[in-house]
């Protein structure tokens, strides 16, 4: 009995992988046509300055709405976007997009306003018909309205090319945010060879914030750190008062998350914090 039903298990177990493996091809072949059906949106997430209550920056992060799936989150389509590629041709789009957005919210709201976009490592290492700096110098638009949300891993591995994009960022105004900061990597020796503006701190060290603990601990930690090498911090994942005051007595300059709004339709967005900008 033992045998047959090992044997079963195994049979379930490679049907399993099966299935998986081919949904995710299915997965793919949407996804290639998903960016000229026009089933991508672009939602933004207000960025609060703790100290103000002001907003003059959103992140922007892409959703997507499959034809039969409904809403599918990011983090199941991009990681398959990058292994194929595909993250090329929409991070593009996803760019343009916000871009386009950058103009319309510094005119109407903030002369300073910025959106902060981000970008994977396989967009980095990949040649794109034209660069983010390009783009920008082509629409007439300043780097300074762009924030690109980089991963620690990019910087540490660190290969030439993807150097001298980033220092090609730099001189067009881009400024530079590191996302998920503390998830990636032990080594901290990145931070002073790259021209940083900020980190943001990963919402699991946000998740179980309280007083004593040791999240506080590392918290207060990075913050002090960040700045006393010149950069501005931004937590991730703020989703209680609490979590807001004890970043905020910690000198935190900006913070994210549900509390202050989640992601929203550009439409909403303006509505929503119209007052607030
Ligand atoms: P991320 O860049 O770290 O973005 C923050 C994620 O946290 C977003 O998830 C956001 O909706 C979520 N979030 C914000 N506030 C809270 C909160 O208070 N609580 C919780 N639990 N979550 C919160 P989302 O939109 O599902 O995106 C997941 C990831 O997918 C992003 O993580 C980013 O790595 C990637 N992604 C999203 N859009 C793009 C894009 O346009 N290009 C690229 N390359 N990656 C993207
Ligand atoms: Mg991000
Ligand atoms: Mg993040
Ligand atoms: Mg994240």
């Amino acid at each position: 009995v033992a045998k047959y039903a090992g044997r079963n298990r195994f049979n379930y177990f490679t049907k399993d992988m099966q299935e998986a493996a081919q949904a995710r091809m299915h997965l793919a072949n949407d996804l290639r046509i998903a960016v000229a059906a026009g089933q991508f949106r672009v939602y933004y997430q207000p960025i609060v300055e703790m100290s103000s209550g002001q907003i003059y920056k959103a992140e922007a992060l892409i959703r997507w709405q499959h034809p039969v799936r409904g809403m599918v989150s990011p983090a199941e389509f991009i990681p398959l976007a990058e292994e194929t590629g595909l993250i090329v041709p929409i991070g593009e789009w996803v760019f343009r997009q916000a871009v386009q957005q950058v103009v319309q919210w510094r005119r109407k709201f903030h002369r300073s306003f910025q959106i902060s976009v981000n970008k994977s490592p396989v967009q980095f290492r990949h040649a794109e018909s034209l660069s983010w700096p390009e783009y920008l110098e082509q629409q007439h638009v300043s780097g300074d309205s762009i924030i690109v949300e980089i991963t620690e891993g990019l910087l540490l591995d660190a290969e030439v090319e993807v150097n001298k994009k980033l220092l090609r960022f730099r001189d067009a105004g881009i400024q530079v945010a590191i996302d998920d900061f503390g998830t990636g990597y032990s080594s901290l020796s990145y931070l002073k060879e790259f021209d940083i503006d900020y980190l943001k701190i990963d919402q699991s060290f946000v998740r179980n914030l309280g007083p004593g603990t040791s999240d506080l601990a590392l918290c207060e930690a990075i913050i002090v750190m960040a700045h006393k090498l010149g950069f501005k911090v931004i937590a991730e994942g703020v989703e209680t008062s609490t979590q807001h005051e004890l970043l905020a007595a910690a000198g935190c300059d900006y913070g994210q998350g549900y509390l202050y709004s989640r992601p929203l339709p550009p439409e909403e967005f303006e509505r929503q914090l119209a007052g607030k900008l």
